[in-house]
């Protein structure tokens, strides 16, 4: 059917080429009583018609916009709302729905010309502060949580519009993606005063034994010093990650531009890391290619990435005794550089939280092993603005290998 459709729209644009043809058919066929030659002249005719494009619709004049909006008491509304990306609808003072946007629909389903709004939104809440509205013209607000699809906050307000007839305008607008943002900071405070607070609070508690009980208990204050040494150091490390995170936010849009050579670079980390890598009995064995492999990067940057993976490797994958750290740069292939530890591995729940600020597989391993819970969320920064992924591939007794693909 839409076959024969589209033929006959076609035919009708072109009816002028037609009767052309049919008339030239006549005229050919009168004169010379050949059917050949009548159809050669309609084919010749209409043969112009096949390669003509359809003409593009001329604008509407003042007049016939003014006459559309004369017949569309709803145009402005339309033309105001089309656009919208969150749902609007417009209701009369009954609560029917006049008008709802494209988004509208999408979210809550067409609604039958003078459909109620509470045909296909049911949440009583909204339903009540729409009643609310419309009975006593004041502006209604609610937010109310979605859980289906997915996890969503709206903010939805029922506003009586200005003008002689009694409009009334909902809107929902999708809040989720703030609130989000504002619970990850707010749980980021929290998550980094508590950091802080476990340190100083164990500061204190020193402090007071020493001026305390301990006042002339030289081995026991040498032992009490140490130990506020090590929480010193510890709030310190915190602190720095904490600015190194700041920073990288600041310039999160900014693409570094210094061309790198990855191989000196990964060659260094490595011979830095050795003392430390020894000292936890780990060998780390690279595999770096002869020739320079170059990324657009920072310096600095990178080595910050390649030391915290590495580190990561020697001090979780410790068991293993050893750590591969290889680059690999084959013609029309990405840059990798990749970390292998053959320790624990980390079970598959965890994997994609990683990169969460303070996020830990184990706390107490972590800060045994000094860690902030920092390292990979600075990583992932780092790599972000670099362009670059963290692909992290990790089997339980087998091992973890953090690659950065450039
Ligand atoms: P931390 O300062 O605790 O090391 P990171 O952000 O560097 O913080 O790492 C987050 C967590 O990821 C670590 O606490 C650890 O549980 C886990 N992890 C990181 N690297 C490895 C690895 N190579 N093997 C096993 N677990 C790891």
């Amino acid at each position: 059917m839409q076959v024969v459709w589209t033929i006959v729209s076609w035919l009708m644009r072109r009816k002028a080429y037609i009767l052309c043809g049919a008339l030239g058919m006549l005229i050919v066929y009168g004169a010379t009583r050949n059917g050949w030659a009548a159809i050669g002249a309609i084919l010749i005719a209409i043969l112009p018609a096949f390669f003509t494009r359809d003409p593009v619709p001329a604008p509407l004049a003042q007049d016939d916009v003014t006459a559309e909006i004369a017949s569309d008491p709803l145009f402005e509304v339309r033309a105001a709302f089309a656009g919208f990306d969150s749902p609007v609808f417009l209701l009369d003072r009954g609560g029917y729905v006049l008008y709802q946007n494209p988004s509208a629909a999408h979210a809550f389903g067409e609604f039958r010309d003078g459909q109620h709004v509470s045909a296909r939104i049911r949440l009583p809440a909204v339903l009540d502060t729409i009643r609310e509205t419309l009975d006593t013209g004041k502006t209604g607000t609610i937010e109310y949580s979605a859980m289906l699809p997915s996890e969503s906050v709206y903010l939805v307000r029922v506003i009586k519009a200005q003008g002689e007839a009694d409009y009334y305008v909902l809107i929902f607008r999708d809040i989720s993606e703030t609130r989000r943002i504002d619970r990850m900071r707010s749980d980021f405070v929290a998550n980094a005063s508590h950091e802080l607070r476990t340190p100083l609070a164990s500061l204190r508690g020193f402090i007071e034994t020493l001026l305390g009980p301990a006042r002339n208990d030289h081995k026991a204050q040498e032992k009490f010093l140490g130990i506020m040494q090590e929480q010193v150091t510890r709030m310190s490390r915190l602190v720095d990650d904490l600015m190194s995170l700041s920073r990288l936010e600041l310039k999160a849009r900014l693409a570094p531009q210094d061309a790198v050579d990855l191989v000196p670079l990964i060659g260094s980390v490595c011979d830095a890391l050795a003392p430390l890598a020894s000292d936890v009995g780990v060998e780390i064995v690279k595999t770096l290619p002869a020739q320079a492999v170059m990324v657009i990067g920072d310096r600095d940057e990178l080595t910050q990435v390649f030391e915290n993976l590495i580190e990561n490797a020697c001090k979780y994958g410790q068991d293993g005794k050893k750590v591969d750290v290889t680059i690999s740069a084959e013609p029309d292939q990405p840059v990798e550089v990749s970390v292998r530890d053959y320790g624990p591995g980390i079970p598959d729940e965890h994997v994609p939280r990683l990169t969460e600020r303070f996020y830990r597989v184990n706390v107490e391993s972590s800060r045994s092993k000094k860690g902030t819970g920092l390292g990979l969320a600075i990583v992932k920064h780092i790599l972000t603005r670099h362009r670059a992924r963290l692909i992290i591939r990790s089997e339980v007794g087998q091992g973890s290998t953090f690659t950065v693909r450039f």
